[in-house]
């Protein structure tokens, strides 16, 4: 029995994620089959809270191996391999919407939606809603036909994600564990070690997102007065515990270990013949307009694509990422992904390929006059000249010189802080090996 919940944090507290080591405490009677997850849907959708993740947990009565995935006061979680039997659904559904009622912040902006299923809705409404914005009224549709219940609370916007949690069958994945705080501890600062979690990267290859080399900063600590302590991403799931344990902190209160779809660019689609606002996509094209910093510090860079031409833009907290923008000229070819805005219409950079530098010439001294041969003045555009002497008009002929170029052909990206949780860090991406 799948049993999957979302939009029960706000803007300011609470997390959905510990709503889901809530639900594994009160349904400790029956075991939980797999891994808990947490999936990362669109994005771009307006409405989205801090991270826009939803949690699914599946329930049952578990058979074979089982392993230990977290700890939760007494309560060492076990996950199981396969399942013998589902538990009822009606219970399930009226147990998980007590704790749902109890923990959400529906006082604040939240809009949340449990959903109990059997079974779970098709793939594909993983693949929509982590790629595109989609309407509550088809969501019920496909839980009408596999056999849901639903419970939604002011609005139950929640429900959208809830049922593309459980529709998600990986074919990437990740896994997170997730350390949480004392409740009294709630609101204040944090006590974690910085220089352990600069050690991460290097002592566990598998994990990503750690820690702001340049900012000199770890990124494994969230900075809202919710409940989690820290949280580390990686690979390898056996690595997880142990790289929790690696890192000083004040006393972990609990953790679980997530399954998840970050860090892994499900949402970017690749295959597109028009880029429409509220999607992410992986663009082709040459730049043609020099980049430009506007007020705030954003860089802009236009760039011609198959479907005409795109501002992309590189927005103030990609901090060290806009300097490498600055660097390309036109002619450059480069893979782009981001997420296209609707106003003003830019492709926001996730990271960017630079495929193949130009030639950057800059301009040393205007042409000498054919009649005369003395220097000519520029007319100021489309590259005409006029002597001063004689009065003869010509094109071109400038003499210029190669520019050296600053940067490489390959990859870059954001710092960490201002990376999306579903974007692939190239860390991850060159482990794999795969191209874009
Ligand atoms: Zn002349």
């Amino acid at each position: 029995m799948y049993v999957a919940f979302d939009d029960t944090d706000s803007v300011t507290s609470m997390c959905t994620t510990f709503l889901a080591t809530e639900v594994v405490r009160a349904l400790s009677d029956h075991d939980l089959i797999g891994y808990p997850r947490l999936v990362r849907l669109n994005p771009s959708v307006p409405w989205k809270t801090r991270g826009n993740g939803a949690l699914c947990l599946r329930f049952g009565k578990g058979s074979g191996a089982s392993s230990v995935i977290g700890q939760i006061g007494d309560l060492k979680v076990r996950s199981h391999r396969r399942s013998l039997g589902d538990p009822d659904q009606d219970e399930l559904m009226e147990r998980c919407s007590r704790l749902l009622r109890l923990w959400s912040r529906t006082q604040e902006d939240a809009s949340p939606g449990l959903v109990v299923s059997p079974s779970p809705p098709s793939p594909r409404l993983y693949w929509r809603t982590v790629r595109e914005v989609v309407p509550k009224e088809e969501v019920m549709e496909e839980l009408r036909r596999i056999g849901a219940s639903a419970l939604e609370l002011s609005g139950g916007r929640g429900v959208i994600g809830a049922s593309a949690a459980m529709a998600w069958r990986p074919r990437d994945r990740t896994y997170e564990v997730l350390a949480y705080r004392a409740k009294e501890r709630w609101g204040t600062p944090r006590q974690v070690m910085p220089q352990d979690v600069e050690r991460l990267d290097a002592r566990f290859p598998s994990t990503f997102n750690n820690y702001d080399h340049v900012a000199r900063r770890p990124a494994i600590v969230p900075h809202s007065p919710c409940p989690i302590l820290f949280g580390i991403r990686g690979d390898d799931v056996s690595e997880l515990p142990e790289a929790m344990r690696s890192v000083s902190s004040e006393p972990v209160d609990r953790w679980l270990l997530f399954m998840s779809n970050q860090g892994t660019d499900d949402h970017i689609v690749r295959r597109w013949r028009e880029l429409r606002p509220w999607s992410s996509y992986r663009v082709e094209g040459e730049v043609v307009r020099a980049p430009a910093t506007i007020p705030g510090g954003h860089v802009i860079l236009r760039l011609r694509t198959k479907a005409g031409e795109v501002d992309c833009a590189a927005y103030e907290p990609s901090k060290e990422f806009r300097g490498v923008v600055r660097q390309l000229v036109p002619g450059d070819l480069l893979v782009a992904f981001g997420e296209l805005r609707e106003r003003p219409r830019t492709l926001n950079l996730e990271k960017i390929e630079v495929v193949a530098l130009a030639e950057h010439r800059r301009k040393v001294s205007n042409p000498a006059c054919p009649d005369c041969g003395k220097a000519m003045g520029s007319m100021g555009r489309g590259g005409w000249y006029r002597c001063k002497r004689c009065g003869r008009k010509a094109q071109g002929g400038e003499r210029t010189e190669l520019v050296p170029r600053a940067i490489e052909e390959g990859w870059y990206e954001p710092p960490v802080r201002a990376r999306r949780h579903i974007s692939m860090p190239l860390k991850r991406q060159l482990a794999r090996g795969l191209r874009s």
